[in-house]
């Protein structure tokens, strides 16, 4: 019997090994201290997990692949570019997660989420493996037909790589309705298959689901709300702050204000707003949704009640509740100090790894409800396999039915979570109760299926 002591020397070995084998790839060794830290409970009480490498194999992905992607600005000029896809685990079903296009985007970057998106998309229970992709191009600035033809190059490559019953991926960062149509279209062409399920996020018009696009900052915002009722508190009159002022932001700030929740704050790499009287979403979606604005916009038209703050962070105006739902590591020791001095309740990620793991160990010992990014915000790739449901039945929900189950999904993963952390000895630690939940489910398929 091997005792959790011994479990966790293992365990850290393999942590070395990782930084070893993965050199210059801090995000994906931050991924995988935060999910390794945590196995040591489960790992001691199941000792068959550790006879076949189990781990081992875990954090190494199936297959990665990256590529050129050249194309042509409007004035003629050539950009190289790089594309990544890594395909994590197919242990679950065919590999499934976003395509990010950010100029911060590298192989270590791509392999984080990759890795986080295993464990989330085992959390959904809707049969979908993990996998991640993207590419160094910004698409800020650029044009329409620039941003198409960049996706028409970037799917050339890709297309040989993804199908829907081997990879299907979304969108992240960077990759929204749009660039999903050109990919699509692009894939359709080099193909001659009109393979819906071979994408999702895709138009509602031309086989993408209802609530898609609403997903993750609903499903948010439904993670939140059930971590508040567990303290018996609910969000009505509560006082939101947001971070982010794209897809998972603007729906996060949607549903708080349709669950009696007020949200004061959105942001973009510029700085943030604060808007006293609560962000005005139609505003917010004209300026960033239409229009492609920054987020400064919204201050000048929005008038006396709110005002922009150039470079500041949002986790400096007080409120009962934050929503990080902007990128990686956006939420450090500091910002954390300042929320629990300013009486936060419940921290919810609907960012991927948006808290640094210092700032969690300080909100989780504050006593705030912190709900991880790989549970809370699972609402957007369980859409997604949704998406992948109705496609294969040649069908289309209607967005009441979407949302029915959307919401299900996200009730069923907090009590899953929160059953698993009462299970392991860490009550009302939803970091630990994502990751054993999220890893009981992949290491049973794996077991199962052999050394592979
Ligand atoms: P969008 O591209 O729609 O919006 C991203 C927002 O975050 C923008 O306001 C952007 O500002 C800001 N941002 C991005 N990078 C940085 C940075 N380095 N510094 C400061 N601000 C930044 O992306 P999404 O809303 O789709 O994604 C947001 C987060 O949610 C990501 O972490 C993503 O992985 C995660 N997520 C998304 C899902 C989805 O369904 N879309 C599903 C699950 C998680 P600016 O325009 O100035 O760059």
């Amino acid at each position: 019997m091997t005792t959790r002591s011994e479990t966790r020397t293992a365990l850290d070995h393999l942590l070395t090994e990782i930084e070893h084998r993965n050199p210059a790839q801090p995000e994906f060794h931050q991924a995988a201290h935060e999910v390794l830290e945590t196995l040591a409970p489960v790992l001691a009480a199941r000792p068959e997990y550790a006879e076949p490498g189990l781990v081992e194999r875990l954090v190494e992905p199936e297959r990665q692949v990256i590529f050129r992607v050249p194309w042509q600005d409007d004035q003629g000029r050539v950009h190289v570019n790089r594309g990544f896809r890594v395909e994590f685990n197919s242990a679950l079903g065919p590999y499934k997660g976003g395509l990010r296009f950010h100029p911060s985007v590298n192989l270590g970057v791509i392999k984080f989420l990759g890795f986080e998106q295993v464990f989330k998309n085992a959390l959904t229970g809707l049969g979908i493996g993990g996998g991640k992709g993207g590419s160094d191009f910004d698409p800020h600035g650029r044009s329409d037909a620039e941003v198409m033809r960049f996706c028409q190059s970037f799917m050339t490559e890709l297309y040989r790589h993804i199908g829907e019953h081997t990879d299907v991926p979304a969108g992240d960062i960077g990759v929204g309705g749009r660039e999903i149509g050109y990919l699509f279209g692009q894939y359709r062409r080099i193909t001659n298959r009109w393979e819906a399920g071979v994408l999702t996020g895709k138009g509602a018009g031309w086989g993408g689901s209802l609530i898609r696009p609403e997903a993750t900052g609903y499903g948010n915002v439904l993670f939140a709300a059930a971590m508040l009722r567990e303290r018996g508190e609910d969000l009505e009159g509560q006082t939101a702050v947001v971070s982010g002022s794209g897809n998972v932001a603007i729906y996060t700030i949607e549903k708080l204000a349709a669950l009696g929740a007020n949200a004061v704050t959105c942001s973009d790499s510029s700085g943030y707003v604060v808007d006293e009287k609560g962000i005005d979403l139609d505003l917010l979606k004209q300026v960033k949704e239409v229009e492609r604005g920054r987020v400064d916009t919204y201050a000048e038209r929005r008038g006396a009640s709110a005002r922009f703050v150039p470079g500041g962070r949002v986790w400096e105006v007080p409120a009962d509740l934050a929503l990080p739902s902007a990128t990686q590591n956006e939420l450090d020791e500091n910002d954390a100090a300042t929320l629990v001095r300013n009486g936060v309740k419940a921290v919810s990620e609907g960012a991927n790894m948006p808290t640094t793991p210092e700032a969690v160990h300080l909100l989780q010992r504050a006593g705030v409800a912190f709900g991880p990014g790989k549970a809370a915000n699972a609402g957007g790739v369980a859409v997604s396999a949704l998406e992948m449901a109705q496609n294969h039945a040649r069908t289309s929900w209607t967005a009441q039915r979407v949302e029915e189950e959307l919401t299900r999904i996200m009730n069923d993963i907090h009590t899953t979570c929160h059953e698993t952390a009462d299970r392991y000895g860490a009550p009302g630690d939803y970091v630990t109760g994502a990751n054993i939940a999220g890893f009981e489910r992949v290491a049973d398929a794996m077991l199962a299926q052999g050394v592979i």
